[in-house]
């Protein structure tokens, strides 16, 4: 495994970085562990004070830290800068309410009481992804830590710089020795630090692949895990949408990020009324995208993360256009050069019967779907290996709460981008994964909720 910032935009190598050794692993769990103990006896008040130092250099230092993050994934260097701040946010979240979030909840029972409490369990293997290098980790540290979790980090290969600055905020905010380490680690190394008795939780976020052996290696050795995974989420427009608030919103569904993002809706499921307006509409604003280079604040399409990336949705594309589906809108993407760039593309009927259907296709690519009706919207959406989020456009808000109950996901938003926020639940069902990160739920996933009775 080597852990390598390559630039999308040029294929230039910018730096590499020699893999962590099995000591350098053994030392990062003892501090962990030491972390763990430690932290039983300090009260949640000193950890709060730290997070907000922690959202204080994130906010101080944005363009910074933002600027790593392109150059390492490529998304425009204001995405970054919107996730470094979003990141702050996650912290500041916990840090105002970590301990409210974590009270006593009592119980009452025959002649007796209880309460249960909210108790740390021990260190904590994070896996994350490239897409939000910074944001995906803060999810899972910040409550994590606030319990007295230390988290271990394995970041995707493609952002090593990311993974090291976010650990370089953490020490500049003079967080303890212990309550989080990076690692370079190869999937070996995590797999032995999962079976290792100091750590007792798995955090994933990727691919529906990397879910299922993590799954079964946290299942193997009888850890607590949450899969953060794809989907193929559905944003549907009725027959009374504001179709410009719809189109605005599909826009950003498909090319904020890049189109990499794992809650942003990918398939287009449209009112046959509605449609060709729909379609008008999209197809405009995506002519007006400029592909470039993401630190020029003229681009307004950053790359893709990675050539490999690019040339698995080249490959996807061309497969689903074998299966039987259509650009209508785009120059389908004639590949060369170093650089991850993708032209956008709108593509229509991805029927069940193509290979391609139900793929997550993780970059600036849309599929349109006209419908008769929202019976059918909704027996499509649900058609789907897939349930992570959904989006519902209609200007009859309780037509679309009533439709909202019908999808199999996690999550669904009406009238509004479907995105993370610190206050509330995230994740999913099906095969995009358990367990919720975020909120209340978030910071209970890995907690010891013990049961202390009384009389
Ligand atoms: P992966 O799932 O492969 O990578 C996510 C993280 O998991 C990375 O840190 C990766 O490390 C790690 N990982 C993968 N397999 C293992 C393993 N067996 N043991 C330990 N760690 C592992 O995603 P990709 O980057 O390959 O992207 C592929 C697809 O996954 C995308 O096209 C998209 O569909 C989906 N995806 C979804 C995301 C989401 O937000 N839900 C985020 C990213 C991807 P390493 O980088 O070293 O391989």
């Amino acid at each position: 495994m080597t852990y390598k910032a390559i630039n999308p935009f040029d294929g230039k190598l910018i730096r590499e970085f020699p893999n962590a050794t099995d000591l350098e692993v053994e030392r990062a769990l003892e501090n962990a562990h030491e972390f763990y103990m430690d932290a039983k006896h300090q009260p949640i008040l000193e950890r709060e004070k730290n997070l907000k130092k922690i959202a204080d250099e994130l906010r101080v230092n944005t363009d910074y830290y933002a600027k790593i993050l392109t150059l390492n994934m490529g998304k425009l260097f204001e995405e970054s800068q919107q996730e470094v701040i979003k990141t702050a946010e996650f912290a500041e979240y916990y840090a105002q309410n970590g301990d409210s979030l974590l009270k006593n909840q009592p119980y009452e029972i025959d002649n007796n009481y209880a309460y249960v409490e909210y108790d740390s369990i021990g260190a904590i293997m994070a896996v994350e992804p490239w897409n939000f290098p910074f944001m995906q980790v803060m999810r899972v540290f910040a409550p994590n830590y606030i319990i007295g979790n230390p988290t271990i980090l394995k970041h995707a290969s493609i952002v090593p710089e990311a993974a090291q600055a976010f650990e370089e905020a953490l020490i500049k905010a003079d967080l303890p020795i212990g309550a989080f380490k990076n690692l370079f680690i190869s999937y070996d190394q995590v797999n032995r630090i999962i079976a290792d008795p100091r750590v007792q939780g798995v955090a994933l976020t990727g691919s529906e692949r990397a879910g299922m052996t993590l799954a079964a290696e946290a299942g193997r050795n009888l850890k607590k895990s949450t899969m953060e995974l794809g989907g193929t989420d559905v944003l549907i427009v009725l027959d009374d949408a504001d179709l410009k608030l719809a189109i605005k919103n599909a826009i950003s569904a498909r090319l904020g990020n890049a189109g990499q993002a794992c809650t942003s809706a990918k398939r287009f499921i449209v009112n046959q009324k509605v449609y060709n307006d729909f379609i008008e509409g999209i197809s405009a604003e995506f002519a007006k995208r400029r592909i470039g280079d993401p630190l020029d604040l003229n681009t307004t399409l950053a790359p893709l993360s990675s050539k490999s990336a690019q040339e698995k949705l080249k490959k996807q594309v061309d497969d689903a256009i074998s299966g039987g589906s259509k650009v209508i809108w785009g120059d389908n993407n004639k590949i060369s050069g170093p650089g991850a760039s993708f032209n956008p593309l709108i593509i229509s009927g991805m029927t069940p019967d193509n290979p391609m259907y139900d793929q997550e296709l993780f970059g600036p690519v849309a599929q349109v779907l006209s419908v008769k009706d929202d019976i059918e919207a909704i027996k499509i959406a649900n058609y789907s290996n897939y349930g992570l989020g959904g989006a519902i456009y209609s200007t009859d808000v309780e037509r679309a709460q009533s439709l909202a109950r019908h999808i199999e996901t996690g999550m669904v938003a009406i009238n509004q981008v479907m995105t993370s926020h610190a206050e509330i639940p995230f994740g999913g069902v099906k095969k995009s994964g358990y367990g919720r990160e975020l909120s209340d739920l978030g910071i209970k996933e890995f907690a010891n909720a013990k049961t202390i009775l009384y009389k």
